[in-house]
This record gives structure tokens, sequence and C-alpha cells, in this order.
């Protein structure tokens, strides 16, 4: 073939060649979601209680989408979700059953090309207990494919990857262009796709980039046609999406939907800018009321996740989907929420009223720090008056559940007094939740050198009771836990041990101890559906089943405290953890005695608040002036 652009990409011809005489038998391609758990550290219990993540494959739909019409024979694996139904199955797992479960559809399909793709973040990237790290590992052993890699976990480090020789080709970013022209390449096509930059090589000794356009994707083609070999209607008897389609009912099948790509904002820890590109751009109204209705009516989806990282990124565009869902459910009885949040400072009483109409039942709200400064430089187009504004739009919505997110850390700067700017607004604030994550980089200094990226560039939001199975934040040597943690010095920058205590103590003084639920003129029924909801992915813990029953109290609904407490009782009992933290915090005193009037639980809570008013108060400890 002779390319004929204005691009120079002779080493990408060269390298496909080779490829093509060693791996390419037919016009076969396999299209595999990774995991989106880790592999080696399961907790059985957790996924029986449909406690991991079942996402569907949208990525790679919608590279499928995008290679529709070219001859190829496409079949689309998610390997999380078959091995999660396998586990259900079985009740066991070992991580070769997921391997299996591929070999399968490699014997059946007979694949030329395999395309992976991993959304999930977790630090260890290159571990051989990572999801993508392991399914690649698997396809390099079998060597009998040409290996494609995208999505979010391989795009921190796609020079790591590559240098490791783990697949022979990596997509940076947005894929669908990228992968029909090297499709077209690897294929020898004839050239129907423009050259794109953003593919990734390494033929010899060095890494190689694609020449070629740098546009971002038009955006168009609804999914309806990938959905229809995925049993999209089961994903919720295997998992969740998040703790909203927990919240919508348990016994509801989801989806998802998409109306936007990219973001407006440039945040600086984000790479969503970068990747997905800067404005937003939105997928027709039309496509996509066409798949949600597809969803609704002909596979029986009754709740849906938006994914957009900026839902409101195009207000009239948004306005018109959402109108279009008001009229669906005048048909349907389906809900939404929108887990990746909206920018808090778009939000407008007119936007809340039409969200309320059209069935939402809540969303997250990227808040990240209390702290003027700090949020500041997060470049966040937000401040704290816009975030104050929303607060108090919000409280006229009750019926919605918000939840604020903070990460904890942030560059590795953040004081611990600028940490308590954040504990303390998350009291100001007054939303349902809060949501603290300690800050992170998960990645290396090869994808610096690619992509030359800033180290904040790489970070990610990790929960410290995610990183282990049985969701413990131990504590380690010679850092403070507890409500000790407020002894930190404010002008000092915590260590990342330590951040993991002050997240424990945030989270649990915060969220239970002060949660505006449980307190006098709080709604104690719309927390105990949340924090029962929780309950489901962290069996062990013992605090969740006591603040439950303590807002049953409140209710007056007396009839599920004693089992509630029995839980709290049996999880203390067995772990010397949790019997620790309990000591730290008192609750001891509360489980065992446990008030047995509403009154009562109000006097309780009232004083347990006490202890922590210092910090919670607005004068309290505040590492500003404003
Ligand atoms: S953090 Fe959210 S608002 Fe900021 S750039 Fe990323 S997606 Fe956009």
């Amino acid at each position: 073939m002779v390319d004929i652009s204005p691009y120079n990409n002779d080493p990408l011809h060269a390298y496909a060649e080779g490829l093509r005489s060693k791996y390419l038998r037919n016009r076969n391609v396999l299209l595999v979601q990774a995991l989106q758990f880790l592999p080696y550290s399961t907790n059985l219990e957790v996924i029986f209680r449909k406690g991991y993540p079942a996402w569907p494959p949208t990525g790679i739909q919608r590279i499928a989408n995008a290679l529709a019409g070219r001859g190829l024979n496409i079949k689309i694996v998610d390997l999380n979700y078959e091995t999660l139904e396998h586990v259900f199955e079985t009740r066991a797992y070992k991580p070769e059953d997921s391997l299996e479960i591929l070999d399968r559809h490699i014997a059946e399909v007979q694949p030329s090309i395999i395309g992976v793709s991993c959304i999930c973040m977790f630090s260890d990237l290159h571990a051989p207990t990572n999801p993508l790290t392991m399914l690649l590992d698997h396809l390099k052993k079998l060597d009998r494919f040409v290996v494609v890699a995208g999505g979010t976990a391989l795009n921190n480090d796609i020079g790591g990857f590559l240098r490791r020789e783990m697949c022979h080709f990596a997509v940076a970013g947005e894929g669908e262009d990228k992968v029909r022209y090297l499709m077209d390449v690897l294929l020898d096509d004839g050239g129907k796709a423009a050259p794109r930059k953003g593919i990734y090589f390494k033929p010899a000794d060095r890494l190689e980039q694609t020449d070629g356009g740098t546009e971002w994707a038009v955006l168009t083609g609804d999914l309806i046609g990938t959905y229809q070999s995925l049993p999209i209607e089961k994903y919720h008897r295997v998992g969740c999406l998040n703790t909203f389609s927990r919240f919508a009912g348990m016994d509801r099948p989801y989806g998802v939907l998409q109306l936007n790509r990219g973001c407006r904002a440039r945040c600086l820890f984000c790479g969503v800018p970068k990747f997905m590109g800067r404005p937003t751009r939105h997928y027709p109204v039309a496509e996509v009321l066409a798949e949600v209705r597809y969803q609704v009516e002909e596979r029986g989806i009754r709740h849906l996740d938006v994914i957009d990282d900026d839902f409101i990124g195009d207000r009239r565009t948004t306005s018109e989907l959402i109108q279009g869902l008001i009229d669906l459910r005048a048909r349907y009885d389906f809900t939404w929420s929108a887990y990746n949040g909206l920018i808090a400072s778009q939000i407008t009483e007119d936007l809340l009223e039409l969200l309320r109409k059209a069935g939402c039942i809540g969303f997250s709200m990227g808040i990240e720090s209390g702290n003027p400064d700090l949020l500041r430089r997060t470049r966040k187009p937000s401040n704290l008056r816009a975030l104050r504004k929303a607060s108090d739009m919000l409280q006229r919505f009750p019926e919605l559940f918000v939840v604020g997110n903070y990460i904890l850390g942030l560059y590795d700067e953040e004081t611990f007094g600028q940490m308590l700017d954040s504990f303390r607004f998350t009291f100001e604030m007054k939303l349902d939740w809060s949501a603290f994550a300690a800050f992170q980089i998960t990645s290396f200094g090869t994808a610096v050198e690619l992509e030359r990226q800033s180290d904040v560039n790489r970070a990610t939001h990790v929960l410290p009771a995610r990183d282990r199975p049985d969701g413990e934040v131990a504590i380690a040597e010679g850092v403070l836990a507890g409500p000790d943690v407020f002894r930190l010095d404010p002008d000092k920058v915590p260590a990342r041990r330590q951040i993991s205590q002050i997240w424990f103590t945030f989270n649990l003084v915060s969220n239970y101890i002060g949660n505006k639920h449980l307190r006098p003129g709080g709604d104690p029924a719309k927390y105990v559906a949340w924090v029962e909801t929780i309950q489901g992915i962290y069996p062990a813990n013992p605090y969740m089943p006591l603040f439950a029953a303590l807002g049953r109290r409140l209710m007056q609904d007396h009839a599920r405290v004693p089992a509630l407490l029995e839980i709290a009782r049996t999880n203390v009992d067995k772990s010397d953890y949790w019997r620790t933290r309990f000591e730290q915090f008192d609750l001891m005193s509360v489980l065992e005695n446990f008030p047995d009037s509403a009154p009562g639980a109000a006097e309780t809570l009232e004083a347990m608040r006490e202890r922590y008013a210092p910090w919670m108060e607005a004068d309290g400890h505040l590492s500003h002036k404003e």
C-alpha cells in the first residue's frame, strides 16, 4: 500500500508488515474488557453481595462500532462480567479462571488480533496481580495474535507497557479514529482511514508514535447493535456500577448512558481534558435517547448512570436530553444518577428542577478541597463561594442524594491544616455524604518522556478502605490514629501512611458521627437507606450497622435495630482491628448501652458530636483567612 498522506508513517508500515506475516491468518478480532477488580485479592463475600463493579464494556463497544463495515468478524468479550458470573455459578474463584474463560473465546473465534481495554486504575500498574498486566502477560505468553491495548489504566504508562513488550500497539486517549487507521495499515486495507497521531509501538529498541491528525473524533453512532451480544439485563445479578446503582435497588437491572466526552475544565490533577478533549463534545441527543429507549424498552434496564465527565458541558443539549428522559419516564419506571459528578459552579435551580422531574436519584460533585488556595491551584472552575451557593440550592432538593468529593494530600504538599479546612467545609456544605479520597500518583517516568506529562497529570483518587479485601485501614507504627489525628501539626505535610488514618477519622466523623441527617431536622430515613447500601460492600465493618441502627432509632423504626446491632457486635467480637477502632472513637459504650428511644439516640449522637465540635465549626481551625 502506498501512503500518500503528508505524514511519514514508514516505521508503522514496516512494523505492521512483520506482524502481518507472523500473526494475521484471518480477519477475526476479539475485543476484551479486562477485570475491574484485583484478581489476586478477591473477597468472595463481597462478590456474593454484588459489591464488585460490573460495568458494561462501553469503551470497546465504541471501538467495535468504529470498526463496523470493514469486513471484520468482531466479538466483544466482557471478561469482568463473565468472570463474576462464573464466580456466582461455581461459588469459588482463582485468577486462572478468568484466563480460562478468555482461552475458550480465543479457541472459538481464532482471532488474529486481540484488543484489550482496562478502565480501572489500581496503584501498582505493572504488578503481575494487576488485571491489565495479568491479561497482557497471558496473551504475550500465547504469542499468537497482534495485541492492541487501550483504556484508562494503560494510558497511565504507555511507555512502560511497550518497553516490557506487553502489547504490540498502545492507543493513547480516544481510540476510535486511531484504531480505524491502525487496522487499515495492519490489514493492508488500502488507506480508508486518515493517519492519526497517538498510536505507540516499539519495533526495535525505540518507542515510536504514529504521525497524523490530532482532531478529536466526531461523536456519532448509538451502541444498540453492540448491546445485542451482551447480557446487560443480567449485570445487576453479579455486581454493581457504584453506590448509586445499589441505592436505586439491588434488583434493578442497570445500564449506562453517555452524552458527552471530554471536559471544559482543566483541573491540574486530572487527565480527562488531555486524553478525552477539551471542551466537551456530545453525541446527537436523538442517538443517546434511542440507546436509552432500547435499554429500557427492550432490555428491561431500570437504572442508568451517566458516565460523562462533564454532563452539563453544553447546557442546552443536556436539557434536551433530560427532557427526553422525562418523556420516556411517562411510560417506563426508571431512575438515573451521575456518579462521575457535576461541576458545582454549573448547577442552577432550573437544572435541579429538571433532574428531579427526570427521575435522577443523585449525583456527585467534585469539591476537592475546602481550602481556597488549594482549590485555586487545582484550577477547578469553582470556588468556595460558588460551592456554598450550590449547597444552598441543593437544600431545596432533598429528593436528590448528593455526594461531595474531596481529595486528601493534594500534590503531596497539603498540610494538615489545609485538610482540616476540607473536613470543616464538609459540615458547611451540608451535603448528604462526603467522599474523601487519598491523592496518589500511579504512573511512572516513562509516560513523562512519551507524553511530557507532569507528575500531577498522573494522579488518581484512592480509597484506603479499598486497598485491602477486608476493608481495614491498617494502623502503621508511628502514625496517629483515631481522634488523635486532630493533634497533628496543622502546618506540617502528613506522610502518606498518616493520610490513610486521617481519611479514616474524617470519614467516620463527617459521614457518621456528624452527618446532617442524624442531627435535629435531618432525614434519617435517607441516611439509613444509603448506609445500608454501602454496608453490603463492607460486610466486616461494624460502624455502618451501628449508625444505621441509630438512624432507625431516630426514625422510630425499631424492628430492624436488633439485627443491625447484632451485625455490629459480631463484627467487633471477631476482629481485634475493629475492637481497637471502636475503642478509639468511644463506640464500644454506644454499642453496649444502645439507646432504646429516638430521644435517647439523639442524645447519644449529640454527645458524640461534642467531642469533635472544635474541628467541625467554621471558627475552629481555619488554616486561612476568608
Ligand atoms: S476533575 Fe472533573 S471537572 Fe476537573 S478536568 Fe477532570 S473531569 Fe473535568
